[in-house]
């Protein structure tokens, strides 16, 4: 067995399900495609993620951090609105140019992204009939691998789709049976539509926000004129983002709404590049230190030709990518670090018509004045961007948390970091009589007191305690608490470690120093 083993995305999907962490949207209509809905253990467990971003990122920027100009990071927060007058987002270029090419296909009926599409056939002979088309990691892909390798065995190439041009007479689409049913490409506009006020007329149209970034750029000038804020600094807001995607898929991975973490870092130009790799360096750690460790994490610095065209003059662009069961051996994007230049700022000069008055007037800078004072310089910040996905994030803990344990009645555990688990702790009476039911209330109050902000601490006094101990054990709890008879003459309870299964006694009035520890708070 290798170091690092695929997980399965079914077992996990089901426990998910079975456990209450994600369910899907609208089940009982049948659902609804690319939309999920996180239940009691999963909204507490994305709390509990966007919990620890906003800390780390707006209550104590990186852990206290100096940047790389040798002062504290400054943070501030934000909370802007889903709908926007919608000239944001033409100003933003989503209205134009938030287009993926698209592909349906004619047999089957269904749609694919056309950057998505790769495409296998004999060497030298992609303008011939067959080329072997499918979306890579789908059921289609091992099937078209085998029929290509039939058809050409060594003497095969494999493409993008999209290199052919809009030609497809001669290919194989990903789930058809006849040659040539894939339309040429369309753009397609991932935003949503909607109408406001009552007469839905085209002047009426607005959009629900596909990032929720431009909502901190619109407001870059009231941050500046109504905080004590000044270059460097960064403005941070988490909240949801909607995005028709053609294609959603791999469970939360690509949905049609979820949920952004997103800092725009705003730095003077000649600070971009070592701010760039402050960020993007730091914010790799911060994924690690909430356990997503070792292989199944990596940075992944974009080539030159992935870059957005504003990036291109950039510092760069990566990506923390985590090894998802559906992308093994590959990767897939948790967050996007990227330097996107004054490139937004410049563009909500223009369409809004402030100009110059949205630059920033920094008055460390410029030559001196005969006071010997810098006499200031005004310039258009640059930007960056650390961008992260909420539902993702949760994704990748799910998956990494999920360790199958033949030994354990439950068959798996949640190997959850302490400061994600949704349940902090667990209280159980070992039987329901004798004033344990009574000790156990005690102390799960005193825990809930104490620990109630960070999650849930669970009293359960149903079925066996062997059957509390496996259900704890799929919630991903670290730790267990049992009062027994021993505690009525000694006032100590057991403690189960989740990971080890090792049990210890404590002095029950010792436990919540004993949590505090284990938690970190
Ligand atoms: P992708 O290439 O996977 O479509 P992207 O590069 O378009 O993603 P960004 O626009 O950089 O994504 O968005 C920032 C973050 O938002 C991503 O890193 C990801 O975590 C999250 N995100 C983007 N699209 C989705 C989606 N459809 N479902 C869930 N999370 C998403």
């Amino acid at each position: 067995m290798s170091a690092n083993p695929v997980k399965s995305m079914d077992e996990i999907m089901s426990l998910c399900k079975r456990r209450g962490f994600v369910y899907p949207a609208s089940e009982i209509y049948g659902g609804i495609n690319g939309f999920w809905d996180y239940g009691p253990l999963g909204a507490q467990l994305k709390k509990n993620l966007r919990d620890a971003w906003w800390q780390d990122v707006v209550m104590n920027p990186c852990w206290g951090r100096s940047g790389p100009d040798g002062n504290p990071v400054e943070i501030v927060p934000l909370d802007s609105c889903i709908i926007q007058n919608p000239k944001v987002w033409e100003a933003s270029g989503h209205v134009g140019g938030f287009n993926d090419p698209m592909i349906d296909c004619r047999e089957t009926k269904a749609r694919y992204r056309a950057d998505h599409v790769r495409a296998v056939s004999g060497k030298g002979k992609r303008h011939e009939a067959p080329v072997f088309a499918f979306i890579k990691d789908s059921p289609a892909e091992a099937k078209q691998r085998k029929a290509a390798d039939k058809k050409f065995g060594d003497e095969q190439e494999e493409f993008d789709l999209i290199e052919l041009g809009t030609d497809f007479a001669h290919v194989l689409g990903p789930d058809a049976k006849e040659l040539g049913t894939l339309t040429p490409p369309r753009a397609f506009n991932l935003m949503f539509k909607t109408y406001i006020g009552a007469t839905a007329t085209e002047d009426d149209i607005a959009y629900l926000r596909p990032e929720t970034a431009q909502g901190i750029f619109v407001h870059f000038k009231n941050v500046i004129d109504t905080t004590r804020v000044g270059v460097p600094f960064g403005i941070a807001q988490t909240g949801k983002a909607f995005r028709n995607e053609v294609t959603p898929r791999n469970f939360t991975f690509r949905s049609r709404e979820f949920e952004q973490m997103e800092i725009e870092f705003f730095c003077h130009p000649d600070q971009a590049k070592d701010w760039y790799a402050f960020w993007r360096d730091w914010r790799m750690e911060w994924w690690k230190s909430l356990g997503l460790a070792g292989d199944n994490l990596i940075l992944r610095e974009h080539d030159r030709d992935e870059l957005a065209h504003y990036a291109k003059e950039g510092a760069g662009t990566s990506d923390v990518e985590y090894r998802f069961p559906f992308t093994a051996p590959g990767f897939g994007e948790l967050e996007g670090i990227a330097h996107r230049t004054d490139f937004d700022l410049r563009q909500h000069a223009e369409h809004s018509g402030l100009g110059d008055k949205l630059k920033y007037f920094d008055s460390t800078r410029g030559e001196p004045a005969p006071n010997g004072q810098p006499k200031g310089e005004k310039y258009f910040p640059h930007v960056i961007e650390p961008s992260a996905g909420l539902d993702r994030g949760v994704l990748a803990a799910l998956c990494e948390a999920f360790t199958p344990d033949p030994e354990r009645p439950s068959g798996v555990y949640m190997k959850f970091h302490p400061r994600l688990s949704p349940i902090k702790a667990a209280v159980f009476p070992l039987v329901k009589k004798d004033g344990m039911p009574e000790k156990a209330a005690t102390l799960a109050s005193a825990l809930r007191k104490k620990f109630g902000h960070l999650g849930a601490i669970e009293m359960d006094e149903k079925q066996s305690i062997g059957k509390r101990y496996a259900r704890m054990d799929e919630a991903g709890c670290p730790f267990c608490f049992t009062i027994d008879s021993d505690t009525l003459t000694d006032d100590t309870v057991t403690v189960r470690h989740r990971d080890t299964l090792a049990q210890e006694r404590v002095a029950m009035d010792a436990v919540p120093a004993f949590l505090g520890e284990k938690l970190g708070v």
